[in-house]
């Protein structure tokens, strides 16, 4: 680690425990804070707080008592689910006391390099791909954020022929100052979360985030193809590599005739790669910008395009039965998500959606359902669902209770040659705890199949 002696004697709140609550108050434990951990559960309920409790860290448990402020603090470090509308938090902001994420004690201690993924879709392949990439390269890549340890806890093993590969959140980003990436991705930028962020302009300042404090020796990596995000890159100061599926760019990463280049060295040709979906192909593009700055071998990128068919959830290829295709994309939790995996196939498909109702429509999901044959829809979207297909002119449509028993449905509608593919265009919880659980109901009652 570096710059250890910063937090020494510093006055410090954890507000939120989780995961990363907790791995933030014992780094910062370790390096001389005088930590208080403020938790909602209730004592008697928290384990985890009393572990903390038991190595000498002060926990207050059950509410969020502003007086918590007045002991001279030196900052808050607060879990990225709070929202800045918290009482607490935002007297913390009113009284001038810094409010960071954990991602910020991650850039600011570890002594490894460091590539930060961000924007609004594509954060978690992207990432994945970018750490499977990096592999059998001079610097050992490892993964921190969603999908791997919390990055502090990674900052703190990391050594300098390290490179941590990590996936940030708007959530994360906001609570920043010092966060400093070698290399930061850009992928996308579209209106998502704004019941946290307030307005669109928050939530695109959130995501600079990801380039503020970047100079010329750094690089950013962002989509050239997406107007928001070109913006972001004006301001940044930052070595910039556009990456675009439309324009050749020779000075970034870019296709031409089927083909992926880097900054015009031929990487590999479409054809080869297994990851379905043009919105992958953009993914693709950031990553091998991302890996290729990092020092990863082309062989290596070329071994990760041949092989890798996507991670659990998202559009992922489940098995093929009786010559029918059945894909899980269950981490499509929004319209824009499930328009990306409708826009992936060519053959017939049999869609599974439904979920969470957000007061929205689905108007938007119309004009990709041209190759839909049949929806099943299931939980509380449902007949919203099934108006918007019955008005793009799906003749089958059917109601299922839930996403099990719309397998089996599915499989009844379907012939040779379809796909049958979960990708529920919204969030899960109406039904189940995780949208995890949701695609691994629809994963067992595939296998179920005969
Ligand atoms: P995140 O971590 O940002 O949520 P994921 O990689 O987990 O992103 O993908 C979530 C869903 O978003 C996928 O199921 C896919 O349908 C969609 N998606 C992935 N990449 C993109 C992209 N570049 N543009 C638009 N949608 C995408």
């Amino acid at each position: 680690m570096k710059n250890t002696e910063m937090y020494r004697g510093k006055n410090v709140l954890v507000l939120g425990l989780a995961k990363s609550g907790e791995a933030a108050a014992l780094l910062l434990h370790e390096l001389g804070a005088k930590v208080i951990v403020n938790d909602a559960k209730s004592y008697d309920e928290n384990d985890q707080a009393k572990a903390l409790e038991k190595k000498g860290i002060k926990v207050v448990c059950g509410e969020h008592p502003l007086s918590l402020l007045d002991q001279e603090l030196d900052c808050v470090v607060k879990n990225p689910g709070i929202p800045y509308h918290n009482p607490i938090v935002k007297e913390a902001v009113r009284r001038n006391i810094p409010v960071i994420t954990e991602v910020e004690l991650a850039s600011v201690l570890s002594e490894a390099d460091m590539i930060a993924i961000t924007g609004s879709n594509g954060k978690t392949t992207t990432t994945t791909l970018i750490y499977e990439m990096l592999k059998n390269s001079a610097k050992n890549p490892l993964i921190a954020g969603n999908i791997g340890t919390v990055s502090c806890d990674v900052a703190k093993g990391a050594a300098s022929d390290d490179v941590i590969v990590l996936e940030a959140s708007s959530f994360q980003l906001l609570g920043t100052e010092n966060f400093h990436p070698n290399v930061s991705v850009l992928l996308n930028l579209f209106d998502a979360h704004l019941d946290y962020h307030g307005t669109k302009e928050e939530y695109v300042a959130a995501k600079s985030k990801i380039t503020a404090n970047q100079t010329e020796d750094d690089v950013f990596v962002y989509n050239l193809d997406d107007p928001l995000v070109s913006q972001v890159a004006e301001k940044s100061k930052a070595a910039k590599l556009p990456f675009s599926t439309k324009e050749v760019v020779s000075e970034g990463v870019y296709v031409n005739q089927g083909s992926i280049y880097f900054k015009d060295q031929l990487i590999i040709a479409l054809s080869e790669v297994v990851l379905p979906g043009s919105h992958n192909v953009e993914n693709i593009l950031a990553a091998v910008g991302a890996a290729m700055t990092m020092g990863a071998k082309v062989t290596q990128i070329q071994h990760v395009l041949k092989t890798f068919s996507g991670v659990e959830h998202r559009l992922q290829f489940v098995k093929k039965i009786n010559d029918r295709l059945f894909y899980n994309d269950s981490k499509a939790t929004n319209i824009l998500a499930a328009k990306k995996a409708l826009e992936a196939f060519s053959q017939p498909v049999i869609l599974l959606a439904g979920g969470l109702d957000r007061g929205n429509e689905f108007d938007e999901l119309a004009s990709s359902l041209s190759n839909v044959k049949a929806l099943v829809a299931f939980g509380e979207t449902k007949e919203k669902l099934a108006r918007t297909a019955k008005g793009a002119g799906i003749a089958e449509v059917e109601y299922a209770d839930r996403v099990k028993d719309a397998v089996e449905c599915a499989y009844r509608l379907s012939e040779e040659g379809d796909v049958i593919l979960l990708s529920p265009a919204c969030a899960s919880w109406d039904q189940y705890k995780t949208f995890e659980e949701r695609g691994n109901e629809f994963v067992a009652a595939v296998d179920k199949l005969k």
